[in-house]
């Protein structure tokens, strides 16, 4: 499968591996993977959010409750909420996540974005676990037609080593793995797209949460499914 299939379908084998109740996914674009997670049984809460609000209603009504939804309720509740906002912004919609997944969001953050994103993400929003992944620019040399970077919106691509350096910064532990393995010969250049799995070190102090609470909004709440 394409590699962007690859990149959801590694979430979901993790969801269905951990059994988080609270996803978000930042930077959720036309919403595939959070309407892929929403089949996970074990989830209660998915949350979705982008910049670009257009994008993300574009194909939003696949999060809309079926017509069997209402006449076989299943047991569990879940809610989907959108929310238009940027990830260098803090907002309380986004505190007590069990999974917080940015899928090839980092390397189109420009750079005060991207200064502000690890404490929004890793200090604020605080999951136990978070998942990003990024193109590896070491990979690039193998991909035809691609001089600079892969992709003409993005502001940088990180090989290995920068993208390790700067993810071990947080009160979090970190292992990197990937998607899509180069071709015999080049082993060495390592996976098309990076990925770091992150795991809070030690429980949110209870403190910290209830004054976090009082956070004023940032974001504009786009749509709302309960099921
Ligand atoms: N995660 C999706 C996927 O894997 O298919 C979409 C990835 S797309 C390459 C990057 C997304 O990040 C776009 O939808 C873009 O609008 C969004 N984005 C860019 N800057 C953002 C920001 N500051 N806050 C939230 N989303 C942002």
């Amino acid at each position: 499968p394409p590699l962007y299939k690859q990149r959801y379908q590694f979430i979901k084998d993790l969801v269905i591996k951990y059994k988080p109740k609270k996803v978000a996914d930042l930077g959720c674009a036309d919403c595939t993977l959070l309407w892929m997670l929403k089949f996970c049984k074990c989830i209660e809460v998915l949350a979705g959010l982008d910049i670009r609000e257009n994008v993300m209603k574009e194909r939003m009504h696949r999060l809309s409750p079926l017509p069997a939804d209402y006449l076989q309720p299943s047991e569990r509740s879940l809610t989907v909420t959108l929310h238009h906002g940027s990830v260098a912004h803090k907002d309380p919609c986004m505190l007590g996540f069990d999974l917080v997944t940015c899928i090839e969001l980092i390397e189109h953050l420009g750079a005060a974005e991207l200064e502000k994103f690890p404490e929004v993400v890793f200090g604020f929003m605080a999951p136990a676990m978070v998942v990003i992944s990024t193109p590896n620019s070491e990979f690039n040399p193998l991909l035809p037609g691609v001089t600079l970077f892969r992709h003409s919106d993005h502001k940088f691509e990180w090989d290995r080593a920068q993208f390790q350096n700067a993810s071990t910064r947080y009160d979090y532990t970190v292992e990197f793995t990937g998607l899509g393995t180069p071709p015999p010969g080049s082993e060495d250049v390592g996976f098309c797209t990076q990925i770091g799995m992150f795991v809070r070190k030690y429980p949110k102090n209870g403190e910290a949460v209830n004054s976090e609470k009082h956070t004023e909004h940032a974001y504009k709440t786009v749509s709302i499914s309960l099921y």
